[in-house]
């Protein structure tokens, strides 16, 4: 790891002050000191967040849920009101990490973490998002773990977060703030697919940092729930993962939202399908051939073809668990 300043602060004005070229946020630092010790990233300043208590706090009002981007995953876990509105936000945060990085890791730093795409943190090989214009070894190397959808010639990396997906399936927006401005993005918007600029993976700009979470009130998301398809039951990303939230009127769909993670470039929300379901009857058939829309214009690569029947068998249980089929 490379020499580095640290400092800390009291008011996110103050923080923004000081960002600048060379300069990077920290928060929990799972992520951030993974990849310094690797030389992947070298900030030369560390701007510590975790004193200002403007980012802190979880809230439920009429409008919905309100999470400070500083939170810790494993306290939205087991917030009660996350655990009885929204168990899809629960779920993913518990089946996310370990326990000790759950400990630590915020939630703004969750959504802002780096693929795992093996080469990405291996400096001795060719990766775009790293270093542009090196090329991407992952096209024609090992892809088990990489993107079917919304791939590109200069990266194939799938976005890493399980929160993300739960978020995207809740159409969550973050309430990004810089030293002059606040704007409020949703989650869907703020991700980037990697097109010819890999190394750009969201909207966030230069000493701009996601200050909120927010989540709409949707009574009926108390019946959601997260499937993660692993292979091991903890410390794994996704092979494919599903979150999934339902709103059944007797044995027909009335409503439905659907998000899926381990095989898009940023995390994926499947409206088609949503569109697909409502108003059919909750019955095996009928998730199945909606489920095959989930993966219209895929890519796989040599080594990760399985996630095109996974994520669709991963979609038809994840909502199979939440109702009884007709
Ligand atoms: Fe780099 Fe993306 Fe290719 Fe991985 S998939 S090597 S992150 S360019």
């Amino acid at each position: 790891m490379r020499p580095f300043l640290y400092e800390s602060f009291s008011s996110v004005q103050e923080a923004m002050a000081q960002s600048g070229t060379g300069s990077s946020f920290i928060a929990g630092g799972t992520t951030l000191l993974d990849l310094m010790k690797l030389e992947v990233l070298n900030p030369s300043r560390l701007l510590d967040l975790n004193r200002l208590p403007q980012m802190r706090g979880i809230e439920m009002n009429e409008d919905g849920l309100y999470i400070g981007a500083l939170e810790k995953m494993s306290d939205v876990a087991a917030h009660p009101e996350v655990v009885a509105n929204y168990p899809v936000i629960s779920e993913a945060r518990l089946k996310s990490a370990s326990a000790q990085i759950r400990n630590m890791a915020s939630i703004g730093g969750n959504l802002l973490q780096r693929t795992r795409c093996g080469y990405f943190r291996d400096v001795t090989t060719p990766c775009n998002k790293r270093e542009p214009g090196t090329g991407c070894s992952a096209i024609d190397g090992e892809n088990r773990m990489h993107a079917i959808l919304g791939t590109s010639s200069s990266c194939i990396a799938t976005h890493p977060s399980d929160l993300a997906v739960a978020l995207v399936a809740l159409d969550a927006s973050v309430r990004l703030q810089n030293a002059g401005e606040e704007r409020l993005v949703k989650l869907d918007d703020f991700y980037l697919v990697p097109g010819t600029t890999p190394d750009r993976e969201n909207q966030l700009r230069p000493g701009e940092l996601i200050t909120e979470v927010r989540v709409p009130r949707l009574p009926w998301a108390r019946k959601s729930s997260y499937l993660k398809i692993r292979d091991r039951e903890s410390y794994e990303f996704a092979l494919t993962s599903a979150a999934v939230a339902l709103d059944l009127d007797g044995d027909t769909i009335r409503d439905v939202r659907i998000a899926v993670g381990g095989v898009g470039t940023k995390p994926w929300n499947l409206p088609n399908v949503r569109e697909a379901l409502v108003g059919k009857p909750f019955k095996h058939e009928t998730l199945s051939a909606a489920a095959k829309l989930a993966v219209h214009g895929a890519s796989p690569f040599k080594q990760n073809g399985f996630k095109v029947d996974l994520v669709q068998r991963t979609i038809v249980r994840a909502l199979s668990n939440l109702g009884d089929l007709a």
